[in-house]
């Protein structure tokens, strides 16, 4: 049986992961492991301060 093959461009893959990511931020926020403490939290746009130990994560749309 024959492989499939995915060729894949990295740069219109990433931009593609990217986009995604940020329309689900966007929309729900995501899981993210506060670098603080390892607690598990949901960030959006913005400042996301962790309720744990306070780490302020802060997460940027549209940087280049
Ligand atoms: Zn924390």
């Amino acid at each position: 049986m024959d492989r499939i093959k995915f060729e894949l461009d990295k740069d219109s893959l990433e931009a593609a992961v990217m986009a995604a990511f940020e329309k689900a931020v966007d929309v729900d926020g995501f899981e993210y492991e506060c670098p603080g403490c390892g607690v598990a939290m949901t960030v959006t746009s913005g400042d996301n301060e962790c309720p744990r130990c306070g780490f302020v994560l802060t997460v940027k749309k549209g940087e280049s």
